[in-house]
């Protein structure tokens, strides 16, 4: 398939599939949320390292962060303030992806101002529901 610079409809159309952002430490769990965004047919960046997730959010502009909580070296709760305090930044929604089970860990995740949380493990079909409606697909 030809991507040339002249098939402006194509680009277009390309910038308007959604794009979301996924940080994890976990491998495996990498590619499971890369799999999902992947069935949903958006676009997809996967980071490791939690500490680039600012740089990479400012500039990838995802319509969608997945965050996990608990990072080396760094937390998501810490990311996520960092997310809110930089204007480029700011009005991306953002959902903790987080082993953190117990109710007090949810409700400071929530209380932070996460759009939503979700726990590990979790079912294919949850995350799928969850970012569809954090992008208002389906
Ligand atoms: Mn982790």
């Amino acid at each position: 398939m030809q991507m040339g610079l002249h098939e402006s409809g194509k680009q277009q159309r390309i910038s308007e599939t959604p794009l979301i952002l996924a940080v994890e430490d976990n491998e495996d769990n990498l590619l499971i949320i890369n799999y999902v965004v992947d069935s949903l047919s958006c676009r997809f960046i996967g980071e490791a390292n939690g500490k680039k997730t600012l740089e990479i959010a400012r500039e990838s502009q995802p319509n969608l962060i997945l965050l996990d909580i608990m990072l080396p070296e760094t937390n998501g709760i810490d990311l996520f303030h960092e997310l809110k305090k930089d204007i480029s930044t700011s009005h991306i929604p953002v959902i903790a992806v987080t082993a953190l089970a117990r109710s007090e860990e949810k409700k400071r995740i929530l209380d932070a101002g996460f759009n939503a949380y979700i726990s590990k493990p979790y079912m294919l079909e949850e995350i799928e529901e969850l970012i569809c409606r954090h992008l208002n697909l389906k």
